[in-house]
């Protein structure tokens, strides 16, 4: 690959076509930022939630999981401080009273210069856009709109208001009549079904400080920055867990989900050099301590993963706002003889958005290699991703059409599929049937043949090595099952 932007793009091609990841409703052009998971995409996505999923609740006895709505009652989201600071910049024109968000308007401007062929100007101004976004720097953002003389499309004139927010969260209408219809919003994070559900699941559970909440689904954000695949969408998935303590522990907890957390990564088989924390300075108002988990993405380093220590700053907004107790009591304190046993515990949390795991794990397994001999020229994509995570485990292929090969590969179809995902193919040549699932990932490819039918032998060949082996066809399906997990 000639650059890692060329990198980039070429997974993006990959993605779709190989049915992991297509634009959504790309029949009408698609829609900005938010994209379609294909046959193969869903369950390699599926493998990585179910992953983390088994990692955090079966494997931490004091962690349990839920799945609570989308929509929540607003005021959670008065309370939490999404409505009054979850934004993103927008600008009015004084003469058409237009108001544009800043990215929008910088974005079109950006598409009239390529159109006009000046490409490598549009790309600078959209880099600087981008930089101007992640620093907040509205006045910049501002000069950038003034010395590009951007106009306001209805109006035509350069007549702009300042720079203000716009907030994020996408919101729809409750109720079936328009005037007494309540806005409500879809969720921008899992988080706050957690805390509100917190003494549900404390009390029905029977939880004891120090335990978990773990919860995976769909997060909505109308982002300002959606031009990076699905590393940034408008539509996406969050796995999340909020793990409650004792006021007073929560900087070795955040230690220890720090550590625990990175120790998931490097499961993934993705080396250490390929991660690194990024450590907050600037934190947010109720945090005594953050980072991020940031993978070297082919577009740079960049966040996969938050780890926050949340003071008690959720549980005691719910509770001023709902005016419902969210109090534990803690009987091992009072045993202890500590001065009080009631409290409002504090909160750590981890959360890692599963479509940019999803972008990760792709990236890490993508790989172009030259198999060229001194007299041929060769080469293939392969996906060397984790056997847990292929989304086909087994390729099951007849050699040829003929001579009862088909009907015993489906017969080591119906031994195997009920254990693990595998895929029948008997058309082509068996060197391309490879190199297709070399391209989705598949870790594993048996092939009957004829002499199969002297010996019961069978080809396996490992997509890594594409070393063949043979084997008996009756160790085939405790040996793949070894294998994947
Ligand atoms: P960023 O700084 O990249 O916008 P964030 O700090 O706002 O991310 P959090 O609110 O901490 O992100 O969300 C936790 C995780 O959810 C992120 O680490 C990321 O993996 C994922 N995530 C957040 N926003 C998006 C998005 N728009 N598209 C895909 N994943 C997202």
């Amino acid at each position: 690959m000639a650059n890692d932007t060329n990198r980039f793009q070429a997974i993006i091609s990959h993605c779709k076509e190989y049915g992991f990841i297509f634009p959504s409703s790309e029949i009408y052009d698609g829609l900005s930022a938010v994209y379609d998971y294909g046959q193969y995409g869903s369950e390699l996505k599926k493998n990585i939630r179910d992953y983390w999923w088994k990692s955090m609740t079966q494997l931490h006895e004091n962690i349990v999981g839920i799945d609570a709505a989308i929509f929540m009652h607003p005021t959670t989201w008065k309370a939490s401080g999404h409505v009054d600071n979850f934004s993103d910049p927008m600008i009015d024109n004084r003469d058409s009273n237009k108001r544009y968000r800043v990215d929008h308007l910088i974005e079109g401007f950006a598409d009239e210069l390529e159109k006009a062929g000046k490409k490598a100007e549009a790309d600078a101004l959209l880099a600087r856009m981008d930089q101007l976004l992640a620093a907040n720097d509205f006045d910049g953002l501002k000069q950038l709109i003034e010395e590009n003389k951007i106009s306001c499309a209805i109006s035509g004139t350069v007549n702009w208001t300042d720079i203000r927010q716009f907030n994020l969260m996408f919101s729809t209408q409750l109720g079936s009549v328009a005037e007494d219809a309540d806005t409500i919003y879809l969720r921008p994070e899992t988080a706050q079904g957690i805390f509100v559900n917190f003494l549900n699941v404390q009390k029905t559970g029977r939880m004891k400080i120090p335990f978990g909440i773990a919860q995976i689904g769909k997060a909505f954000r109308n982002e300002i920055v959606a031009r990076q695949f699905v590393f940034r969408m408008r539509e996406f998935e969050q796995m999340e867990m909020q793990f409650f303590v004792r006021p007073g522990t929560q900087k070795q907890w955040y230690e220890f989900w720090k550590e625990e957390r990175m120790k998931w990564h490097l499961s993934l088989g993705i080396s250490a050099g390929q991660y690194r924390f990024h450590d907050h300075v600037k934190l947010a108002h109720y945090a005594d301590a953050a980072c991020d988990i940031e993978y070297n993405f082919p577009i740079g380093f960049k966040e996969v993963e938050g780890i926050h220590s949340r003071t008690d700053f959720d549980l005691s907004q719910h509770q001023k706002f709902s005016g419902k107790k969210l109090q534990y009591f803690d009987n091992d304190l009072n045993e202890l003889g500590k001065p009080y046993g009631n409290y409002v515990p504090y909160v750590v949390e981890t959360s890692i958005g599963l479509d940019r795991t999803v972008l990760m794990v792709i990236s890490e397994a993508y790989c172009e290699e030259d198999l060229s001999t001194p007299d041929k020229a060769d080469s293939r994509v392969v996906l060397k991703l984790p056997p847990m995570l292929a989304p086909i485990k087994l390729a099951v292929f007849p050699l040829t059409k003929k001579d009862g090969l088909p009907e015993i590969a489906r017969s080591v179809m119906e031994e195997c599929k009920p254990h693990f995902r595998c895929f029948y193919e008997e058309k082509d040549a068996i060197g391309k049937r490879y190199r297709r699932m070399d391209a989705i990932g598949t870790p594993f490819c048996i092939t009957i043949d004829h002499q199969t039918l002297q010996d019961n032998t069978v080809t396996l060949r490992h997509r890594d090595s594409m070393q063949q082996e043979r084997i008996a066809i009756h160790t085939i399906k405790s040996i793949v099952d070894k294998l994947i997990s």
